[in-house]
Order: structure tokens, then C-alpha cells, then sequence
């Protein structure tokens, strides 16, 4: 048995009361925040939305400078594939897209079945671009990134988005980055710090994919010191631009954390993950904010939490 499973049952218990008791009242006054499948024309609607604004915006400058007719042809290229949880809009072929579609909800529902939540937001949206170039565009124009920096990236996601370019859609940034969408719009989860985004994200990536376990090294770097103690760990803005350049390593530790935390049998840690997830909705970025919600959650100090990490592997504090 999979070691959180009691603790979802619970949760899902929680969670879907609720959960049907407000699909009933959707019925008649909340039926427009419900998510339903769009016809044709709203589909088209949504596009031409896209087309006059958004893609407007992130237009590359070759076709910017030509005349309106070439613009519009560019624009027209853009199609909507809708799946039962997405929007993906793409200029890419519209049959592997439908593939990549596909692959997103089974990643959906691979997240929803360990960490349960209720499935009533809209669709969340998705922009897969024929080519990097117009994945790069649209971080520099839509997303405000620097160009530099957009194109070290293969797909980046926020509450509103999640975008990328055509490459294999089961690819462990897809997982990873399409991860943090879900925990963001399906949890209800966009704070805590970068630990806790991260850490899920790569947690769920190397579960999902196969590649490596989460916890894979931990139990080595925790025995030589080799890790920030998590008063440090959880007051990094961005595990990846640690001024000490131990983005990579701060990035396999998030994951291991989050896999002692949503698996370990100690107490007072054990079963109680999605407990945390719930306490998580709403809290604010930083270690302040973070402790609290460990405190609350385990009644634990960071101190603490971390002694019990180590004890989890048979360490001596
Ligand atoms: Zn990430």
C-alpha cells in the first residue's frame, strides 16, 4: 500500500463533501465559475481573444514588419485543443498536440489521485509553440523575462499559464513544469517559498518519471552536513539562484523533503501531508510564513522537523 493512501482518504473525505454539496448549488447560481466543455463557437471566441491581443504582442519581429495579411496567416495558424481539464492552444500540428493534450491529463489525474483536490477551477491553460523561437517570444513579450534567460528555459508555468514549445510531452520538464500549474490552480497552493514549489515539483517529476528516486543522495548529504539547515533551505527566494550556486543540489534536496514529509511513519510527521497541503492554501512566500505553517501543521520547530528528517534515515541528530 502506498504509504499515503489513509491519509488521502481522509482528505478526500474532506474535500469531496463539500465538493458535491457545491456542484448541487452550481446548478443554478454558480454555474458560470463551473467548468464545462466550450462549444465551437466560444472556442473560436477564446482565439480570436488570443489573436488580437497575446499573440499580437508576442508576434516575432520578422513577421511583425510584414504586411497585415502575412500577420493574420501567422495568427490563424493558432488552434485550441481542449481536453477535459486544458486549453492548449498551439500553432504546432494539431494531432500531436492532441497527444501532448493527453499526456497533461494523465499527469492531472496522476497528481489529483495522491494529493486530492477538488476539480471545479476552469481549464488551465496551456501554449505549446511550434518552435523555441516562438516559445522565446512569448517569454520575453508575455511573461517579462529576459531574453537570456528565457532561452535557458523549456517551459515555465504560473497560476495563469503554463508554457512551452513542442518537444516530447512526456519529457521530465513537461512533468515538472506542468506540476507546478496543477499544485498552483488544482491545490490552490502559489506560496510557502520556493522550497515548497520546487520541492513538490521535483518530487512528483522523479515519481512520475522514474528518473531517479526523490530521495535519492539525501541520506549522504544529511550524515556529512552537505545541506542548508532549513531555517537557511526555507529563506531562499529561489532554490535555483542561490547566491552559492547550489541551485542543482537545492533542487534534489526540495525533492527529498517533500518525500520525507508526504512519506515518512515518524511521528507526528506520518500521515498528516495532506493536512499540510490544506494549511499551505494562502500562506504567503518566506521562512516566517513557512514556519508558521510547520508549527501548525506538526507542532514542530524547523529545528525539529529537520532532527526527525535525519532520524527518518537512521541519522543521529
Ligand atoms: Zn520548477
Amino acid at each position: 500500500m502506498h504509504p499515503i493512501l489513509p491519509a488521502l482518504a481522509t482528505v478526500s473525505a474532506l474535500l469531496l463533501g463539500p465538493a458535491l454539496e457545491a456542484q448541487e448549488k452550481s446548478k443554478t447560481s454558480e454555474a458560470a465559475h463551473v467548468r464545462r466543455e466550450l462549444d465551437k463557437k466560444e472556442l473560436e471566441a477564446r482565439l480570436d481573444e488570443l489573436r488580437d491581443g497575446l499573440l499580437t504582442k508576442m508576434m516575432p519581429a520578422n513577421i511583425a514588419k510584414k504586411r497585415k495579411n502575412e500577420q493574420k496567416k501567422w495568427l490563424r495558424k493558432f488552434q485550441v485543443v481542449q481536453s477535459e481539464h486544458y486549453l492548449v492552444y498551439t500553432n504546432a500540428a494539431a494531432n500531436s498536440v492532441k497527444k501532448f493534450a493527453k499526456s497533461l491529463e494523465e499527469m492531472y489525474e496522476y497528481i489529483r489521485e495522491r494529493f486530492p483536490f477538488e476539480d471545479k477551477h476552469e481549464h488551465l491553460t496551456a501554449f505549446i509553440f511550434r518552435t523555441k523561437d516562438d516559445y522565446t517570444e512569448f517569454c520575453v513579450n508575455i511573461s517579462g523575462m529576459e531574453r537570456s534567460r528565457a532561452k535557458k528555459t523549456a517551459g515555465h508555468a504560473n497560476g495563469r499559464y503554463y508554457a512551452t514549445y513542442y518537444q516530447s510531452p512526456t519529457a521530465a520538464t513537461v512533468v515538472h513544469e506542468s506540476s507546478h500549474q496543477v499544485v498552483y490552480r488544482g491545490l490552490g497552493i502559489n506560496g510557502v517559498g520556493s522550497w515548497f514549489q520546487e520541492g513538490i515539483a521535483v518530487y512528483i517529476e522523479k515519481q512520475y518519471t522514474g528518473e531517479g528516486k526523490p530521495s535519492a543522495g539525501m541520506k549522504g548529504a544529511l550524515r556529512s552536513e552537505r545541506y542548508y539547515p532549513l531555517e537557511k533551505f526555507m529563506a531562499l527566494s529561489s532554490l535555483l539562484g542561490d547566491p552559492e550556486g547550489n541551485g542543482h543540489r537545492n533542487y534534489d534536496h526540495s525533492g527529498a523533503l517533500i518525500d520525507f514529509m508526504a512519506n515518512t511513519k515518524l511521528e507526528p510527521v506520518a500521515g498528516k501531508f495532506s493536512e499540510f497541503l490544506l494549511n499551505a492554501r494562502g500562506v504567503p512566500r518566506g521562512l516566517e510564513p513557512s514556519r508558521r505553517l510547520i508549527k501548525e501543521t506538526y507542532g514542530l520547530s524547523l529545528p525539529e522537523l529537520e532532527g526527525l528528517w535525519k532520524q527518518h534515515y537512521g541519522l543521529k541528530n
